[in-house]
């Protein structure tokens, strides 16, 4: 799990979404324990002992570094949204350009809109590090995937790092296509029935990955966002 945390963590930074020691990652350990970026590191530069281990509360249970500042986003996205299993909070630079300009991402201008992250609602600003964050978020938590956080950044999360990290992907490209698309003068839109066409070709997709993933072998898939010849996903601290 420690080396999943630096390899999003890298990747994120790659992308050019955590600026300096911006941004922030965790990952449920069990059912009382969070595995989460420290404070005040370099996405980049991070490294598997840098990761600190706290609980529901936030409170430090293990690692020789501070815990993100940013860590009550994180709780309150576990505490809201029970599947949930990982989350990442960044500043990619168009989807913070929408959020600096009180715009959701809620225009369904490409089919990936629908097929992937669904609208992106905009959380009112907060105070980061402050408990302002979690309740900006709370209303957004149930239904959405990812949020914009308004004059701040965007949150994503899923049932591993990479759907949360792929979720952060998308909430960008969606970002860039709605900022050309707008440039470009013509933008349009899809059309309500179009919209819910591909709503059921979302369904029958999922129920064909969810056959496929039964019938597949048990051992774990490797993610194809490994990089360093990394191992796949281990279920340990
Ligand atoms: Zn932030």
């Amino acid at each position: 799990m420690r080396r999943d945390l630096v390899r999003f963590s890298k990747w994120l930074s790659r992308l050019g979404f955590t600026p300096g020691t911006s941004g922030n990652l965790s990952a449920r350990l069990d059912a009382h324990r969070l595995l989460v970026t420290p404070t005040g590191v370099s996405k980049g530069l991070v490294k598997a002992t840098d990761m600190v281990i706290v609980d529901l509360q936030g409170r430090l249970l293990a690692g020789t570094r501070n815990v993100t500042s940013e860590i009550s986003m994180h709780l309150a996205v576990y505490k809201h949204r029970p599947d949930v299993q990982a989350v990442i909070h960044s500043h990619p630079p168009i989807a913070t350009a929408f959020a600096c300009s009180g715009r959701a991402l809620d225009e369904v201008l490409c089919q990936e809109a629908v097929m992937t992250v669904g609208p992106v609602p905009l959380a009112r600003y907060a105070t980061t590090g402050t408990s302002e964050v979690a309740e900006s978020l709370r209303p957004y938590l149930p239904g959405h995937e990812s949020i914009l956080l308004e004059n701040h950044g965007a949150v994503s999360y899923g049932k591993n790092l990479l759907e949360a990290f792929m979720k952060m992907e998308t909430v960008e490209h969606l970002a860039h296509v709605a900022l050309i698309a707008h440039q470009l003068g013509t933008a349009r839109p899809l059309q309500p029935e179009q919209v819910q066409q591909l709503h059921h070709a979302k369904a029958k997709y999922l129920q064909n990955v969810s056959a496929e993933a039964a019938k597949a072998p048990a051992k774990p898939a490797r993610s194809p966002y490994e990089i360093d010849g990394g191992q796949p996903a281990q279920a340990t601290a």
